[in-house]
């Protein structure tokens, strides 16, 4: 099914969650195995939580393949009661120094929802970008609807570096955040058809600075949209990154595997 000696590296992924017990064979130990032996030949595994950081590390213990990355998400950031906030970060301070935590992750901004919280929002972005400082790894970004005022805290925080994962911004942030040593990850919705925006900032990215990944079992790429996603579609989204970048597929799998050996220190 994958042509040999393709190797893809999934940059971001969640096979802790519910869905994949539920709607995937094997749930998500035989997702990953399934994977794995399609071409992926390694995958980060991102938490959201204190409790799936830790599903995370115990997935990169079980699957040599696998590392892992672990924070707290700003959706789940305001779910916690205020007086558990420094425990939940002192938490993720901890798990950093496993041998298999390669990123702070997922952190960041998100506006999407109704009864947003800004202020614990920022608090918690800024203390696991301290977090990370210390623990002297790279953070994964996740920003919805809020592009300026990630640019803003990242912009103020010169010494943290990180990727934006499943970049939707335009291709001149794409530009920006390159030249200040960020790096950019792209998911499923580069090969929607009228993700033009999408499309020209996969082209824009310096070509050190490019990764893709799944973010399953959300967003799948064409032609799988409405199934359940899993690193076996990766290729799909590689194909398209590919494409705009006018280089062969096999070019983009090594090129933003390396990219994400680097990043993430292995
Ligand atoms: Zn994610």
């Amino acid at each position: 099914m994958e042509t040999p000696g393709i190797r893809y590296f999934d940059a971001h992924a969640h096979y802790n969650d519910r869905r994949f017990e539920e709607e995937f064979e094997g749930g998500g130990r035989g997702a990953l195995l399934k994977a794995h032996a399609e071409g992926v030949e390694r995958i980060c595994n991102v938490g959201s939580s204190v409790s799936s950081s830790e599903e995370s590390i115990r997935l990169a213990e079980e699957f040599p393949f696998v590392i892992a990355a672990v924070g707290i998400h700003p959706s789940d950031a305001q779910e916690i009661p205020a007086s558990e906030c420094d425990r939940a970060l002192s938490r993720i301070e901890a798990l950093c120094s496993h041998e298999k935590v390669r990123a702070v992750g997922e952190i960041g901004f998100d506006y999407h929802w109704d009864g947003t919280d800004k202020e614990r929002q920022t608090y918690f972005f800024e203390a696991q970008m301290d977090i990370a400082l210390r623990a002297s790894l790279p953070v994964v970004i996740h920003s919805r609807d809020a592009a300026g005022d990630t640019f803003d805290l990242i912009a103020r925080h010169p010494e943290n570096t990180g990727v934006l994962h499943s970049y939707s911004g335009h291709a001149e942030g794409a530009r920006q955040y390159n030249r200040m040593g960020w790096y950019l990850s792209f998911s499923g919705p580069v090969t929607y058809k009228n993700a033009n925006k999408v499309k020209e900032s996969a082209a824009a990215a310096e070509s050190r600075m490019l990764m893709i990944e799944t973010d399953c079992p959300y967003l799948p790429p064409v032609p799988h949209r409405g199934e359940i996603n899993y690193s076996g579609y990766l290729r799909h989204t590689c194909e398209a990154v590919a494409a705009v970048r006018g280089i062969s597929p096999a070019e983009a799998a090594e090129l933003t595997f390396q990219n994400a050996e680097r990043f993430f220190g292995l």
